[in-house]
């Protein structure tokens, strides 16, 4: 969500508008009470967010909408559900799993896959088959292990990838 800003004429200032009547000047964010703690897939620690931007209200229209447990109130329940996939994702990598973090096209067919640790360290990157990576996402499946088959492990080590063969029923 973007602010907006109007310029007061007097003092040549932009200043934060109201989302609610446009007006400029006292016009404060009103932070959401509701907040969730991340995991730590794309971040060194946990960090603790409001859940929601927070809106730009002037104090008569706060007035009229807060306090912020009641202008948020809509929030409580998208933050529980955020919290709960959050710890349960934390629980994984806590466990020690890895967890697929991003995944780009490479070449012809093929797909860069890589997996987060906890430490940053321990991520490892595999190249695999566009249809092979499909098939898993479309299972639901994102830890490191849920990738293997065949009871081996197709990666390159530090700083390379090996290209993964599939079984020919996987291609
Ligand atoms: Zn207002
Ligand atoms: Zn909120």
């Amino acid at each position: 969500m973007g602010y907006s800003y109007g310029q007061n004429y007097r003092t040549g200032r932009w200043l934060l508008a109201c989302d609610a009547c446009g007006t400029i000047g006292g016009v404060r964010k009103r932070t959401c009470p509701y907040k969730v703690r991340t995991d730590s897939l794309r971040s060194k620690t946990r960090i603790t967010l409001p859940w929601c931007p927070a809106p730009a209200l002037c104090g008569p229209c706060y007035a009229k909408h807060g306090p912020a447990k009641v202008l948020h109130a809509d929030c409580a329940k998208g933050a529980a559900a955020d919290q709960a996939r959050a710890d349960a994702t934390q629980a994984l990598l806590d466990a020690g799993h890895k967890l697929v973090v991003s995944a780009s096209m490479v070449g012809e067919g093929q797909v860069e896959v890589t997996f987060a640790a906890n430490h940053y360290a321990d991520h490892e990157t595999l190249t695999m088959p566009e249809a092979l990576y499909d098939k898993r996402r479309e299972l639901g499946l994102k830890t490191l292990a849920d990738y293997e088959f065949d009871g081996q492990r197709f990666y390159g080590g530090e700083g390379s990838t090996t290209t993964i063969v599939g079984t020919e029923e996987e291609r």
